[in-house]
């Protein structure tokens, strides 16, 4: 299989070329290293199955692959929020992109779409029926409607050309190689219990999220990709905390001094959230293997070791 991941110098895209690496499969590595670091990949450069592009998805390219995994995008509000033009452009024009590449050469394409289609959402957990609750012109909105135009482009593509597309919903995912300054939770809160920093929590932190450890969710994109489901599809791991709670589990992990305060939440930042991955469970056979604590400490371990 030759197979293009964009976004594959980021966080879950050079998880997954691992992944893919490590079968003998073909990789064509694209990234415009917004968020995304050469050092994540680093260690391919030179394999006879890797080949690397500097490219920005907004603009077309023509390549000859079999699949395309569409990951390009940022991910942390604090990134996405930087630009937010620039992320509708990437949402909008980087899928149509990749979409109409996939329809001329025939390849299958998974598209990464986000737990942030259902916006804040009004039922939970929430299933894949569930339409959301996205405020269109909140400072979010850029990630959350881009990623839903995105998803619309999918099924237009799907309907009209046959596209075979595959959407994954992913919910909040954590684990090595995320950056220090990625501004999300996980890898925040375990950088600044690590260097003695006070513990920023957004709000009283009774929000919740559910973690999904990063080897199981690129494990369940493999399974969708590799499987005749189109989605949408939950893929994350439906062990809710508080935010709270993940402070005080960083905090004893880590026996460290630092101590929590307390920061305006942002606006619409979502109060509650967590999959219903029964879906996945049926259809692919797959669900979540990491817990929170074996995870956390993968990845505190990580972080030890770059800081
Ligand atoms: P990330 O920020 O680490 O990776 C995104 C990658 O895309 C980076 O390497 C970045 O440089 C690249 N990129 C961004 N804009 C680009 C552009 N215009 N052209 C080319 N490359 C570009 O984020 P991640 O956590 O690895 O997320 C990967 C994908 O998964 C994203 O599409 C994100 O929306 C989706 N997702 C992630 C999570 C999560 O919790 N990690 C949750 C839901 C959805
Ligand atoms: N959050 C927090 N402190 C931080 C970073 C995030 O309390 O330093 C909160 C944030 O307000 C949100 C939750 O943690 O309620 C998850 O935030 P993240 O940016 O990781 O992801 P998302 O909001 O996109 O789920």
């Amino acid at each position: 299989m030759r197979n293009l991941v964009t976004g594959g110098a980021g966080f879950l895209g050079s998880h997954l070329i691992d992944k893919l690496l490590n079968v003998s499969e073909e990789v064509i590595c694209l990234d415009n290293y917004f968020t995304g670091r050469k050092t994540n990949i680093a260690k391919w450069l030179g394999n006879k199955n890797f080949e690397l592009i500097r490219h920005d998805v907004i603009n077309p390219i023509q390549l000859e692959v079999d699949r395309i995994w569409h990951l390009a995008c940022p991910a942390s509000p604090v990134h996405y929020q930087s630009n937010p033009i620039k992320t509708s452009k990437t949402s909008f024009l980087g899928t149509y992109n990749m979409l109409g590449l996939a329809r001329r050469v025939n390849a299958r394409i998974l598209f990464a779409s986000t737990s942030e289609v259902y916006g804040d959402p009004e039922i939970h957990p929430q299933p894949e029926e569930y339409k959301g609750s996205v405020n269109p012109i909140g400072i979010r909105s850029c990630y959350d409607e881009g990623k839903r135009i995105a998803e619309s482009l999918c099924f237009d593509y799907q309907r009209m050309h046959q596209t075979e597309i595959r959407v994954a919903r992913i919910f909040n995912t954590y684990g090595p190689r995320m950056i220090p300054n990625d501004g999300r939770v996980v890898s925040n809160f375990i950088v600044q219990a690590l260097t003695n920093q006070p513990i920023t929590i957004y709000g009283d932190g009774s929000q919740t999220r559910s973690f999904c450890y990063v080897d199981d969710l690129v494990n369940g994109l493999i399974s969708l990709m590799n499987s005749s489901e189109i989605g949408p599809m939950n893929i994350g791991n439906p062990s809710e905390f508080t935010i709270k709670e993940l402070a005080e589990i960083i905090l004893k992990k880590i026996n460290s001094n630092s101590k929590i305060i307390y920061l305006p939440l942002p606006q619409d930042d979502p109060l509650q959230r967590k999959p219903i991955i029964d879906k996945a469970k049926d259809k692919l056979d797959w669900f979540p293997k990491v817990n929170l604590e074996v995870g956390l400490e993968n990845t505190i371990n990580y972080f030890k070791k770059v800081l």
